[in-house]
């Protein structure tokens, strides 16, 4: 590389590094999105900060009786579409910034699919990986007893997110229903089925992205059951995107990863046993017939769809331009830096943009709560009709706005969103 090289890519290091804050890049993209609406500068100041902040300190009394003082967050961005909604997050690396990026994608995610609610989102900073499942219910319950006076079925519905399970929906349930003094069984989502779960939310948010993909690859006239796929990161999202793509549509999975390794077959893999392979040794290095690959090498390869499944910043400045794929699968929330997007869209990758693309999730989290209200419960068939309709609906109108402002799908889903928040705003006089 010459001097002058040297320098540009520096500054682009740089640059991503300056934007690596999840919560500048969300603020980075409103504003991008405000120019191109031309949107009421009252109506984007607002948006440009979370509505309410909670942050509060969780004692737990730990297994060996010390006690360990944890923090914890949660961020309603906006409700002006209705109660806000969205997960809670357990992680040794949680910030504020993060749950403030996770609260507002939420609410463009909700507005985008037309859903009646806000955005919303939490956070306690902790390693579930080093707590016995007695210190996990511990801290779950404490959460909601510094809480509760802020969600409730009409105010503010958590779910799971990263290391947050039905188990801890379950407790958190509990919790709030003892204070409440009554079953309160839709103040969360992603509850077992049996306590007021919604079949089909296991798989939902593989599925909604795969329902966007079916419609982008009907617009792009590419045969799915003749396309390769290559997914990072292996757990929900990623397990299901395998076997629902070769199920659904018998497309071929030819790479697939974990925080440990990437396995490559170009003659394909049956993704029900790579995660028996993986349940049983912890990854997916060694699935029989796979060389081992890199996380990085599996972005770059030879496949039509591109699926990533795991962590935020992996498609960068760096790595954008050897992008091979034709469709950007984004189940993973923020996996691309707004450098790469712009080099993919010069590229004519068609991105499924994040609060797009894994919109599923909070879909049939909505649908759970629904059938909460009604206390009348579908079957898996319904869900997933219904599903399918949303997220069909929520694609074209991305594409519509892509195609009339000659912008980006990213761009384009910002556009509906939060022209949708903005008007809900302006209606109830608010600006
Ligand atoms: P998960 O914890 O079930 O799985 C995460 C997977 O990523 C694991 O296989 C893990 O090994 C892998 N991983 C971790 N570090 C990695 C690395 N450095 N390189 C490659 N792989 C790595 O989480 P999930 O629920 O599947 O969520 C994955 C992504 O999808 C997250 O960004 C999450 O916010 C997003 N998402 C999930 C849902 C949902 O309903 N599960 C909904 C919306 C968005």
């Amino acid at each position: 590389m010459d001097i002058a090289g040297f320098f540009i890519l520096g500054r682009i290091v740089k640059m991503e590094k300056e934007t690596f804050n999840p919560f500048m890049v969300v603020q980075e993209q409103l504003d991008e999105c405000a120019k191109i609406v031309k949107l009421d500068e009252n109506i984007h100041s607002i948006l440009r900060r979370p509505m309410m902040e909670i942050h509060v300190s969780l004692p737990v009394k730990m297994d060996d009786g010390s006690m360990k003082i944890f923090q914890g967050f949660r961020v309603q961005y906006n409700n002006a579409l209705g109660p806000t909604k969205g997960g809670i997050r357990f992680h040794p690396d949680e910030t504020i910034d993060t749950v403030r990026a996770l609260a507002a994608w939420m609410t463009w995610k909700c507005a985008l699919l037309n859903l009646p609610l806000g955005g919303g989102k939490g956070g306690i900073i902790c390693n579930p990986k080093t707590m016995s499942p007695g210190e996990l219910e511990r801290l779950s319950r404490v959460y909601i007893d510094r809480i509760w006076k802020y969600i409730g079925p009409e105010e503010d519905i958590p779910a799971p997110d990263v290391y947050t399970t039905p188990q801890i929906m379950a407790w958190m349930m509990d919790e709030y229903s003892k204070i409440a003094q009554k079953n309160q069984f839709g103040v969360v989502t992603g509850k077992p089925l049996i306590l007021g779960g919604s079949p089909g939310r296991d798989d939902a948010t593989a599925r909604g992205g795969l329902y966007a993909l079916k419609e982008a690859s009907d617009e792009l006239g590419l045969d799915l059951s003749r396309s390769t796929v290559a997914i990072q990161g292996y757990g929900n999202a990623g397990y299901h995107a395998a076997s629902l793509a070769r199920s659904m549509f018998g497309c071929k999975i030819i790479a697939v990863s974990d925080s440990r390794s990437a396995v490559y077959n170009k003659e394909g893999l049956v993704p029900e046993g790579v995660l028996q392979h993986k349940l049983k040794t912890s990854s997916v290095r060694g699935f029989p017939g796979t060389k081992e690959i890199t996380n990085e090498d599996l972005l770059e390869l030879n496949a039509d769809i591109l699926v990533p499944a795991a962590l935020e910043n992996v498609i960068t400045a760096r790595n954008a331009k050897n992008i091979k794929a034709k469709i950007l699968v984004e189940l993973a929330n923020g996996p691309t830096t707004p450098e790469a997007d712009a080099i993919l869209f010069s590229k004519g990758v068609h991105v499924l943009p994040d609060f797009l693309c894994n919109a599923g999730g909070v879909t049939v989290s909505y649908f759970e709560m629904a059938q909460n209200f009604a206390m009348y419960y579908w079957d898996r068939e319904e869900v997933n009709k219904r599903l399918a309709w949303k997220m069909a609906e929520a694609y074209h109108s991305v594409l519509h706005n892509s195609k009339k402002y000659r912008i980006n799908m990213r761009q384009a889903a910002y556009v509906v969103a939060v022209s949708r928040v903005g008007e809900a705003m302006k209606l109830r006089g608010w600006v």
